[in-house]
């Protein structure tokens, strides 16, 4: 895969690779049109017709996040002892365990189990965009990866966006201008809103990164009032891996 990076430069910069090729992997799926196909089929009609841009992705926001997708939490009650009608001492969260996945494709299985009547099942944390639509479930990097294929199916070209801290989401280009998106929002926060995280969040960046499938971009000062302070913060941790990001996404295969 990264045949022409050195073992050292490869040993170095694993964990950042490993992000920027899901991300590619991701965003190359924005470009399969077998898949966009498909993904436009599961948008319901008055969606698909309207003609307005700005109208239909805030009508795409609005029914993906009511009426599609589930959140997945990460502290899940067991179902079958709330069917049993088990209470106090015995309802505690279920046990999880995470392991790795063998490709890009099933990111990870989080494996979850219950201490008290012993029922387990495993949540994939797919990263192909025709499972998570099949799935309807998962948690930010689940919903941006699938809102962008819906996206980019209906002609809004879209790209993914990583904060390098816990949260991922999209912009939409518009009038040939890139806007946040993110579909885990509520609106008007939804749309448009790139400072929401730093304010309501209390974020700290130091890099926001935004992926198309041949491109990447460092986006952190749409998403930051505080510039200033972010550069800062890139001087003090002396961080030189992430300025190579150009050329690492360049050599991902
Ligand atoms: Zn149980």
């Amino acid at each position: 895969m990264l045949n022409f990076i050195s073992r050292s430069y490869k040993t170095q910069f694993q964990p950042l690779t490993a992000s920027f090729l899901l991300y590619k992997k991701i965003t190359e799926q924005y470009r399969n049109p077998g898949i966009l196909k498909k993904i436009h089929s599961i948008l319901p009609d008055q969606i698909i017709f309207q003609t307005n841009k700005q109208d239909q992705l805030v009508s795409v926001l609005k029914w993906f996040k009511n009426d599609f997708m589930n959140w997945a939490p990460k502290d899940v009650m067991c179902k079958r002892c709330i069917n049993a009608h088990r209470s106090g001492s015995q309802m505690i969260p279920m046990e999880v365990e995470v392991l790795l996945g063998s490709s890009w494709k099933v990111r990870s299985f989080e494996i979850y189990n219950c201490s008290t009547c012993k029922y387990r099942y495993a949540f994939p944390r797919y990263a192909e965009v025709l499972k998570v639509a099949e799935t309807r479930t998962g948690r930010c990097t689940e919903w941006s990866m699938l809102f962008g294929a819906i996206l980019n199916s209906l002609g809004i070209e879209t790209r993914l966006v990583h904060d390098f801290l816990d949260h991922c989401w999209n912009e939409a280009k518009l009038d040939g201008k890139w806007f946040h998106v993110d579909s885990t929002l509520v609106l008007p926060f939804s749309l448009n809103h790139p400072s929401y995280y730093e304010e309501n969040w209390e974020k700290k960046y130091k890099y926001v990164l935004a992926f198309t499938a041949d491109k990447i971009e460092d986006v952190t000062q749409t998403y930051t009032l505080q510039w200033d302070t972010v550069q800062q913060r890139r001087l003090k941790d002396n961080d030189k891996n992430i300025l190579n990001f150009t050329k690492i996404y360049s050599c991902l295969k």
